[in-house]
C-alpha cells in the first residue's frame, strides 16, 4: 500500500505566484489532500499545527523561498525532523540513491516508500527510503496509532453523514468508534 492510501497528491501548475510562502497553505491544503506529505497524517485527526516545509532547505535555495513546486504540506513533527537537512549538499539533487529526500508530490515517493497494510506503519523499500525513515522517525512514532485513528475517523465520517437516520443498534456502534478514537488519539498526541 501506498504511503498516502488512494490519495495521491500533486501540485497544480496553475497556482499564481505569491510573494510569502504562508500565503500558499489553503493551495497545499488542498493539493495534499490535507495530509502530511511525509508521514501522510490527516489534519483532520491532528489537534497540532500543520507547517509548509521547503523541500530543498531555504538554506541551500533561498530563491526558491516561494516557489511553490519547492513547498511541502506537512505535519509538525515532520517538519521539525527534517528541519534543514540536505545531506546531497547540493540544491539540484535530492539524493544520491544512498541518503537524502524524495519529493511527496512525485511518483518517485513511492518506490522509497511504501505503507504496511496490516499494521499502517510506514516501511523503506529502497536505501534512500531507509534515510527518510530514520530522518522522520518514522519507527519510533505512532504511525500505527495514527494510521488506526484515521481509519476510525473514516467510519465516524460515514455515520456522521446519516446521523439522523441512525438505528439504536448503530449508535451504539458510533458512541464505540468515538471512544475508540478518543483513546488513540490520547495515545498517539502522548507518544509524539
Ligand atoms: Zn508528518
Amino acid at each position: 500500500m501506498r504511503v498516502h492510501g488512494d490519495q495521491v497528491i500533486c501540485r497544480r501548475t496553475n497556482i499564481p505566484h505569491r510573494r510569502n510562502y504562508k500565503y500558499y497553505e489553503d493551495d497545499l491544503r488542498e493539493d495534499f489532500h490535507n495530509m502530511c506529505g511525509y508521514c501522510g497524517k490527516s489534519r483532520e485527526i491532528s489537534s497540532r499545527d500543520f507547517h509548509i516545509d521547503h523541500f530543498v532547505p531555504k538554506s541551500q535555495a533561498p530563491e526558491r523561498e516561494t516557489d511553490y513546486n519547492n513547498l511541502v504540506y506537512c505535519c509538525c513533527v515532520c517538519n521539525w525532523k527534517k528541519s534543514d537537512k540536505w545531506p546531497t549538499g547540493d540544491p539540484s539533487i535530492p539524493h544520491n540513491g544512498d541518503v537524502g529526500f524524495s519529493d511527496p508530490a512525485s511518483d518517485e515517493f513511492d518506490t522509497h516508500l511504501m505503507r504496511d497494510e496490516e499494521t499502517g506503519e510506514i516501511c523503506p523499500k529502497t536505501d534512500v527510503g531507509s534515510y527518510i525513515c530514520n530522518t522522520f522517525n518514522f519507527s519510533t512514532r505512532p504511525i500505527h496509532w495514527v494510521w488506526k485513528a484515521e481509519q476510525l475517523q473514516k467510519l465516524i465520517n460515514q455515520f456522521n453523514k446519516r446521523i439522523s437516520t441512525l438505528s439504536q443498534e448503530e449508535y451504539k456502534k458510533y458512541a464505540l468508534i468515538n471512544s475508540e478514537l478518543g483513546e488513540c488519539k490520547k495515545i498517539f498526541l502522548d507518544k509524539e
